[in-house]
């Protein structure tokens, strides 16, 4: 393998495989995939939890250009996804850019060469044109910060890394965490074990989800009648759609919407939950949309079964073999299920450090200015970097469609960069600051500057207290802007 590419990857998740897709119909053939995990798939590679299953419309959560018509179901489970994963990269012949196991420590831009310099661990550098950072926004697990939990004797599974030979038959169990993820967990593993609490910081709104498996024949329709697929992946994008425009980015004059979201998560729990106390502690205190709901029929029965407990109450520490709360309660357990999701903002943004121009550090520079990037995708000092995963980039609920998007403009982008016989690409920062002030004015009219936010722990707000992982847009508008953002927004040389 040469030590120089046209581009470096990191990350062998759908934003990197979409990146690498982009990047070859733009003719760049010499490229590197880094990836520190030992398969490719990204998410869907690491999380293999019981009960894991894509909580967006699997025909909506998909590359629109490599529609699978075989998914078994309307949401697929969780390695549904990693096999359509492998067949994307082996259909378009990914695989042989790929370095597994290969952690990626830094990268500099190197002003003399105009080359990045990539550093991975172990001491090897690589050099490339471009740079393109696809770390994934829930990929640094976070791991809970309790007194005692080190010395904690019985067994400790984080989400991220279950362990699958690990049999929680007759086990007394306990989950902390109860987001989208636990949604999924919690009644996989409530049929299993003998007894289980649940530890609830913040509860979570959670709506009915309308799955269904779907039939062999329907599937053989699929595939003999592509607009089939393209007809229900219409449908199931514009009801997301509805959802976060309406529902999050105009609250300002549209927040009924998110109050019939509430209203309809009410019902749902009315329906399933007996008991009235658990009902309220069930019932969350802050506006729909400032944090991700999730969708889910087993997760409120579940409360109803006598050997599951909810605790609201918080955990003040946890000794060898149990765990104690502020109210003095203590239950003892045998396994401890971690479900405490990822550290988005001291971790990532950017998950490696990387220097610009001039020795700037992005991490740093987010830090002390604000979390900011053009269009999502490019930085002001940072010459041939394609960041995926920054501020503002996330469109839409399905990850697809920001990756689509940021596919558009790299098209864009790097076809001007090639009219112009040049290598070279850099955004202005006049164009970065008119986007950051034009995202800035338009979270001011979501839910997440007018609705009651303070008491959802939302990881869409950075520790700053600003919304700035969403980009508060329509995902039309930002496909459109994406195919015709104005070319001398950037520099070529
Ligand atoms: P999460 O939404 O961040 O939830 C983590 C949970 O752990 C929260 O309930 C949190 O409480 C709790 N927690 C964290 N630290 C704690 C502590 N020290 N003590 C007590 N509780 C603690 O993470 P997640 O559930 O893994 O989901 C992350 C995201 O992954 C989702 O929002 C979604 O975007 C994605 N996801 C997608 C799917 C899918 O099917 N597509 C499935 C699962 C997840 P607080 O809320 O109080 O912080």
């Amino acid at each position: 393998m040469s030590t120089h590419h046209d581009a470096v990857i990191v990350g062998a998740g759908f934003g990197g495989m979409g990146a690498a897709i982009q990047l070859k119909r733009n003719g760049y053939d010499d490229l590197l995939i880094l990836e520190r995990e030992d398969d490719l798939g990204g998410t869907w590679h690491v999380n293999h939890y019981p009960g894991l299953a894509v909580d967006i419309p699997s025909s909506t959560y998909s590359y629109s250009f490599e529609p699978n018509p075989y998914w078994s179901r309307l949401f697929a489970p969780g390695a549904e996804l990693k096999k359509y994963a492998v067949h994307v990269a082996d259909k378009y012949d990914l695989k042989r850019y790929m370095r597994f196991g290969t952690v990626v420590s830094g990268a500099t831009w190197d002003e003399d060469e105009s080359v990045w310099r990539v550093s991975l661990q172990g001491g090897e550098t690589v050099t490339a044109t471009y740079l393109v950072t696809a770390t994934g926004f829930l990929s640094q697990p976070k791991m809970p910060d309790i007194e005692g939990i080190d010395t904690f004797q019985g067994k400790v599974i984080h989400t991220t890394a279950w362990d699958d030979s690990y049999d929680l038959t007759g086990k007394r169990a306990a989950i902390i965490g109860t987001g989208a993820t636990a949604v999924q967990l919690i009644p996989e593993v409530a049929k299993q074990v003998s007894d289980l609490t649940v530890y609830q910081r913040t509860p979570i709104w959670v709506s009915p989800k309308s799955d269904t498996g779907i039939p062999k024949i329907v599937q053989k329709a699929f595939a003999a009648l592509p607009f089939t697929q393209k007809a229900v992946r219409l449908t199931g994008t514009s009801i997301l759609e509805l959802l976060m425009v309406a529902g999050v980015l105009e609250y300002k004059n549209m927040s009924f919407v998110g109050k019939i979201a509430e209203q309809a998560c009410k019902a749902h729990m009315r329906r399933q939950v007996r008991d009235p106390e658990v009902r309220r502690k069930l019932t969350p205190d802050y506006t729909f949309g400032c944090k991700r709901p999730t969708f889910s029929n087993t997760y409120f029965p579940t409360f109803n079964k006598s050997h599951v407990h909810l605790e609201t109450s918080s955990i003040t520490r946890i000794d060898e073999s149990g765990i104690v709360t502020a109210d003095g309660h203590r239950t003892d357990i045998d396994v401890l299920l971690l479900a405490t999701g990822f550290n988005l903002w001291d971790v990532n943004f950017p998950a490696i450090e990387i220097i610009g121009k001039q020795g700037r550090d992005l991490g740093k520079w987010w830090r002390e200015t604000r979390f900011q990037a053009y269009e999502g995708i490019t930085v002001p000092g940072f010459p041939n970097l394609l960041s995926l995963n920054s501020p503002y980039s996330y469109s839409g609920l399905s990850y697809f469609t920001t990756v689509e998007c940021q596919m558009k403009h790299m098209d864009r982008l790097l076809t001007a960069a090639q009219e112009r016989g040049a290598d070279v690409f850099e955004v202005k920062q006049e164009a970065n600051d008119e986007f950051l002030e034009r995202m800035r004015k338009k979270v001011g009219v979501s839910v997440f500057a007018l609705g009651q936010c303070a008491t959802a722990n939302s990881y869409y707000f950075n520790q700053h207290g600003e919304a700035t992982l969403l980009r508060p847009t329509s995902t039309i508008a930002a496909h459109r802007e994406a195919a015709r953002f104005p070319l001398e927004d950037y520099t070529y040389a």
